[in-house]
């Protein structure tokens, strides 16, 4: 193998920089010629392709964002679109692809290894929502909780000066570890994630208690995704309940994707692009890089791409204990 490339794709997550330079650097130590891709898939498709050098990564690991751009490609899901992205790799004689992004990148991923002759991917799991399967982590999900927890303290501030119910809204449409982990960093009263049923009837019981021995403060993170709703949703239900109350909501949406990535996004970020290569050298192909109980593993495509990752719900029964 002597080219290989790497784009980010799906939603960004800090820390994708860091990943990039250690592909990048990574790639030319060993004596390959390295291109980046920019806007994904989208770019790959219309051939948006160029050389790089080491220091085109320099002064990065800090940033926010992905210098590479991101996009979402509605083409590349098609046979036809994969097959012009292919055509542009063969032009460039790329044989080896690192793609940084979630579960859907991955099935992209694995679809186009399988249909692009001598080419072979590695996956770097690059997400704030941690929902992918055969990973503890993913890239960016560290960077978005301390951002969750920054402003949610923020809050609390307020919430505890005017005596306030506030419902905080976090990113996770379909998982729920931003909100459980804010949550249970931020004191949060009532936590609500995807992975579990809400039960209004305990909210409502909760509620009363509450009013009941005069705590006037509480905190209630949901996630996007919450099958009940978002926060807006909370609150009319409140509302109407308690008649009377101040209800506040905040959503704190895509101040969470940005920022400088954390230490710890920036270490994980930088061991799975050194991976990343050396697996490409080894041999690999159509797998991600992991992290399993602190060590650097590699998963086949296909288990990676299962949907539902399962969540510890004992840490929701924690997290309602200690605030209680
Ligand atoms: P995030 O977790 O941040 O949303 P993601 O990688 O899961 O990241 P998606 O929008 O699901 O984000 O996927 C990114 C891109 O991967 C899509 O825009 C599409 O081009 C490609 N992709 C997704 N699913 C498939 C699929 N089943 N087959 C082929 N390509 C796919």
């Amino acid at each position: 193998m002597k080219k290989i490339a790497v784009l980010t794709s799906g939603g960004d997550a800090s820390g994708m920089n860091a990943a990039i330079r250690a592909v990048v650097r990574t790639g030319l130590y060993h004596g390959l010629e390295v291109f980046g891709i920019r806007r994904g898939y989208q770019g790959l498709i219309e051939g948006d392709i160029f050389r790089m050098a080491t220091t085109d990564v320099s002064n990065i690991i800090q940033r926010g964002g992905t210098i590479l751009k991101t996009a979402r490609s509605q083409e590349f899901t098609t046979p036809e679109g994969r097959s012009k992205a292919c055509k542009h790799l063969q032009e460039h004689g790329i044989e080896g692809l690192v793609v940084i992004g979630g579960d859907g990148s991955f099935k992209g991923a694995r679809e186009l290894a399988g249909e692009c002759p001598h080419l072979r991917v590695i996956g770097i799991p690059g997400t704030i929502d941690k929902d992918i399967v055969g990973t503890d982590y993913t890239i960016g999900f560290d960077t978005a909780v301390n951002a969750a927890v920054e402003n949610i303290d923020r809050i609390r501030d307020t919430a505890e000066s005017h005596d306030r119910l506030f419902i905080i809204e976090v990113m996770g449409r379909d998982a729920g570890y931003i909100a459980l982990n804010s949550g249970i960093a931020c004191g949060a009263e009532d936590i609500f994630v995807p992975e579990e049923h809400t039960s209004i009837s305990d909210l409502i019981k909760n509620l009363r208690y509450d009013k009941k021995r005069k705590k006037l403060v509480r905190i209630i993170v949901v996630a996007e995704g919450d099958e009940y709703g978002g926060a807006e949703k909370f609150r009319e239900l409140i509302r109407n309940r308690f008649p009377g109350w101040e209800v506040r909501t905040a959503i704190l949406g895509h101040l969470q994707r940005g920022g400088s990535p954390t230490y710890f996004d920036r270490v994980q970020a930088s061991r799975m692009g050194y991976a990343a290569v050396n697996r490409l050298l080894e041999g690999g192909n159509s797998e991600m890089i992991g992290l399993q109980h602190g060590n650097i593993v590699h998963i086949g495509f296909d288990q990676a791409c299962k949907k539902n990752k399962p969540m510890d719900l004992g840490q929701l029964e924690m997290a309602m204990v200690l605030s209680s």
